[in-house]
């Protein structure tokens, strides 16, 4: 026999139901819920009540009503006459719920004030215009990237960052810009040459016709717009020409063609490193470089800010694999494992190709793909000054049986060693350990997650914003939103799980002599008068079980 409650019980519920339907078929109605549009509250209700306890909004209210936001530099707007300005913090929940619900532009979210519950209940229903949401957005782009690493350091003190490993990534997210508008100099510099040579046809006909005697002159028709065009084209490449760059958007000029979802777009990168305990993304940047071979020891120098240190290894992909940025990390004791990139510098040699030599630090010695050892011959200046590198020469050459494969130089193989390529050769020699072929490994499993949840649940695909400075701010407020959502689906998952121990305890501790007796079999708490499920016994006796 189940356990069941009074006020649920299967007899009694199907008692009143009998007798509803009875009553309505009696006097001839169809039960149906329909709206009372007449309805008035016996009591005035609370904004309070409008939503769960345990609801996103109520969540970005606490941790925004936690932040010091003239500390982290959100202009306090003052008006001496007429209407009193909203309050950055109202703003602030506006714009960080918004983004929680896929509401980022500011005439749709001026709407949602008036019309979504839960922006209602946060606003206390006030319902800021558009103007207002854009003007604290531009106001405050500084301070909403401070906004991040308060998150941040909110999910260190929950425990939810482990230092342990972090994975760094980058993805390339379109810019409110078309790739059909984008100016090309190649393209620009063939139509200069093509208007050139109209105009010089025109100035030509114009001086013929001038030296016509009573010849009727007239300026041909174009010639204003040629020198227009001439004008704007000569200003578009020289804007190239300072930027030092063959492509430019007119509109976006900060924004680069990038590779985004198999077509080549203006985009803008976007960087984040993320701990692999809960997924938190413990640092953030947009940048407008195309690749991410110098993005390493910035995002690890944003980590460092952010939470004071380092995780004990960072991996990343071969994108990130570059000498200088490996060997500066190194200088920084940052410990960091990168999947092996596209190795640049000279011809391959197959088998016998450098990046086949290993470098043992310790004997301070080359070993050759022969398992020869290439001593240390000296040091010398080498390219730019004072880059210093440290040749390593074979001595073994004279019996070497794949001497003509290896080098035809007479004085045998040599390998010289810049504090570049040292630190190559030390990161491939860290890709042979298996332990770190594993963490290798995990990369995909810690970071990719966060940009799947950002372009598939957020619907995050492109930029809405244009200009460097304020797509940084919108990737920290998205970033944020992230880590606001992990920490809000931690804290539901551990109050669930404190509730249900709570409930368990309390199960084990009426089921004991039951279970003794073997009648138990399920518990089905009521919710009726809004009794807790966890502690129903000690506040409704009412809804005592039944066996
Ligand atoms: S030539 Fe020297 S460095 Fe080259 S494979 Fe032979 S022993 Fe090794």
């Amino acid at each position: 026999m189940g356990l069941t409650c009074p006020h649920l019980s299967p007899g009694r519920l199907s008692q009143n139901w009998e007798s509803g339907k009875a009553n309505a078929k009696r006097k001839g109605m169809r039960r149906e819920i329909r709206a009372d549009y007449a309805q008035i509250d016996l009591f005035p209700q609370s904004i309070e009540d409008w939503v769960p306890a345990d609801h996103p909004a109520r969540f970005i209210r606490e941790f925004v009503e936690a932040l010091d936001l003239g500390e982290l530099g959100f202009r306090e707007r003052e008006s001496e006459e007429g209407r009193p300005p909203y309050a950055n913090d109202l703003l602030l929940k506006v714009w960080l719920y918004g983004y929680l619900a896929r509401i980022r532009a500011t005439r749709e979210m001026e709407r949602a004030c008036r019309e979504h519950l839960s922006l209602l209940w946060l606003t206390g229903r006030h319902a800021p215009d558009h103007n207002t949401l854009w003007r604290f957005w531009k106001e405050n782009r500084g301070a909403l990237r401070k906004v991040f690493r308060t998150g941040v350091k909110v999910a260190a003190e929950q425990g939810l960052i482990g230092m342990i490993c972090h994975a760094v990534d980058g993805t390339k997210i379109r810019a409110v810009a078309s790739r059909r508008t984008v100016e090309h100099r190649e393209e620009l510099e063939k139509v200069l040459a093509r208007v050139e040579e109209e105009l010089a046809r025109m100035e030509a006909a114009i001086e013929a016709a001038e030296l016509e005697p009573g010849g009727d002159y007239r300026l041909p028709e174009g010639l204003r717009e040629a020198e227009k065009l001439r004008a704007a084209i000569g200003e578009s490449l020289g804007k190239m020409r300072q930027a030092e760059r063959a492509h430019l958007h007119p509109q976006e000029p900060e924004a680069r063609l990038m590779p985004c979802e198999g077509r080549t777009d203006p985009a803008y990168n976007a960087q984040a490193v993320v701990d692999a305990q809960a997924g938190i993304i413990v640092a953030e940047d947009a940048v407008t470089a195309e690749a991410d071979n110098a993005q390493l020891v910035p995002m690890l120098n944003e980590v460092e800010a952010n939470l004071g240190r380092v995780a004990k290894e960072t991996v990343a992909d071969g994108g990130y694999s570059s000498g200088e940025q490996l060997a500066e990390a190194e200088a920084r004791g940052y410990e960091v494992l990168v999947a092996a990139g596209v190795e640049t510098g000279g011809p391959k040699r197959g088998e016998y190709d450098r990046t086949e030599f290993t470098f043992e630090e310790k004997a301070d010695e080359v070993i050759c793909p022969q398992g020869q050892r290439l001593k240390f011959e000296g040091r010398k200046g080498k390219g730019s000054p004072g880059v210093e590198v440290r040749s390593y020469r074979c001595t073994h050459y004279g019996e070497c049986p794949v001497r003509a494969l290896c080098s035809r130089r007479k004085g045998g193989r040599r390998i010289e060693l810049s504090p570049q390529s040292s630190a190559l050769l030390r990161q491939r020699a860290k890709r042979r350990d298996p332990v770190q072929q594993g963490l290798g490994r995990r990369r995909k499993v810690i970071v990719e997650p966060v940009f799947a949840t950002l372009k598939q649940a957020l619907g995050f695909r492109r930029w809405t914003v244009r200009g460097l400075e304020n797509v940084r701010a919108q990737w920290a407020l998205l970033c944020t939103v992230l880590n606001l959502k992990k920490m809000y689906a931690h804290g539901v998952a551990s109050r669930r799980a404190g509730a249900e121990n709570a409930l368990r305890r309390a199960s084990t501790a009426l089921s004991r002599p039951l279970t003794a007796l073997g009648e138990f079999r399920a518990w089905r708490p009521c919710m009726r008068d809004r009794c807790s499920p966890t502690f129903f016994y000690a506040t409704n006796p009412a809804c005592r079980p039944e066996y």
